[in-house]
């Protein structure tokens, strides 16, 4: 996310850099001002609550403790901590670029006359018609192309999980994707589209990570005003998703392996060998659910390790990981946890350093002498 504006003409940009220094609210005036673009008075409490852009249960903290509208959340920065003020907060959660906000901030209009906004978060979500994101949901699927070996998708997960093995998933698509922002299409990007199965088969939603057309890395998407937006998206969800996962892998001998993420759980299968599917987030991972009619006996649950939160004293990820742990022991399953070695790491990283480390030793060890010599000489 862009907090300075990049990307504006230069006068806008000295503008908004200007308007942002001299931006103050008093404590009462920052909550009003943040409940009025849909930020949820629970968030706002000074007490772990869900995230207002990213989700989850107990990762945000509201703290103004500069006065700034001052908040931090674990992991908006792709899975990262980041912390930030109350604008950069609005920015991200209605998904506008500072510039627009600014703007409107400036532009005097009461608060309370402003268009109503989402009063609940996370934001932005418009009721839609069933059958119009059903039409949607298929479009975007049928024009897509199954993964085949060496396409640009499977090019990026083995620059993410590097020496991956696995072979084309029936789950996951190489389409060319719209990105929708502020009701404008900014582009098409080619995207992995993941599809996203309740336990009883229905689609949930579509899951879409946009790519760089050329080289194997996440595209990066900039708004009209200068903002950096997310290159993950769920798209418009057809059904609740709770208990669903993205189905990557069949069973194999009645066995599944489950985490939050897609490099995450392909990380884990190169690791484990068992295959995987992938739940996109912690909570929906501790509300997984096993589908029936597959022979599913025994679920490994691969867990991030996060750093520990200091207000619950817990790592979330082996929290929700435990708490699945825990439903599917009293529902007969055999579980198995599984937690990386590291704190701080899930099991993308675990993989990506012990292969890196296997297949590094050698140029390192030439590295170190030639390191050596040079210190000699001088
Ligand atoms: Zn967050």
């Amino acid at each position: 996310m862009s907090t300075s504006g990049r990307g504006l003409p230069p006068e806008k940009y000295e503008w908004l850099q200007r308007k942002l220094k001299e931006f103050t609210l008093s404590p009462e005036a920052w909550i009003s001002t943040l409940m009025s673009y849909g930020i949820s008075a629970d968030c706002l409490t000074g007490k772990a609550s869900a995230c207002p852009v990213c989700g989850g249960d107990d990762r945000f903290t509201y703290d103004n403790k500069s006065g700034r509208g001052d908040w931090v959340c674990r992991k908006c920065n792709d899975g990262y901590p980041m912390a930030g003020d109350g604008l950069q907060l609005i920015a991200r959660a209605n998904r506008m670029g500072l510039y627009r906000l600014m703007c409107e901030l400036e532009g005097g209009a009461p608060l309370s006359s402003r268009a109503p906004r989402n009063t609940t978060a996370p934001a932005p979500k418009r009721k839609a018609d069933p059958a119009f994101v059903a039409r949607r949901l298929d479009g975007m699927w049928g024009s897509a192309r199954p993964q085949a070996v060496g396409d640009l998708s499977m090019r990026y997960l083995q620059e993410r999980v590097p020496g991956l093995s696995a072979g084309p998933s029936p789950a996951l698509r190489l389409g060319m994707l719209e990105y929708r922002h502020d009701k404008k299409v900014l582009g098409e990007w080619p995207g992995i589209v993941a599809r996203f199965e309740l336990p009883d088969g229905r689609l949930g939603t579509l899951h879409r990570t946009f790519l760089d057309p050329v080289k194997p890395a996440k595209a990066t998407i900039v708004s009209p005003d200068g903002e950096i937006l997310d290159a993950k998206l769920n798209d418009m969800t057809l059904n609740p998703l709770a208990g669903g996962a993205v189905r990557l892998m069949a069973p194999v001998d009645g066995e599944i392996g489950v985490g939050e993420g897609l490099e995450t759980v392909y990380g884990a299968h190169m690791e484990s060998g068992v295959p995987v599917w992938n739940c996109l987030n912690r909570v929906l991972l501790s509300k997984f659910v096993v589908p029936e009619g597959l022979g599913i006996k025994v679920v490994h649950i691969f867990m991030d390790f996060d750093d520990i939160d200091p207000r619950t004293r817990q790592s979330p990820g082996v929290s929700a990981g435990l708490l699945l742990a825990k439903r599917l022991r009293a529902e007969g399953y055999t579980v198995v946890p599984h937690r990386p070695k590291l704190r701080g790491t899930d099991f993308a990283d675990q993989w990506k350093s012990r292969w890196i480390a296997a297949h590094a030793a050698v140029p390192l060890a030439t590295q170190a002498r030639d390191v050596s010599r040079v210190a000699l000489a001088v």
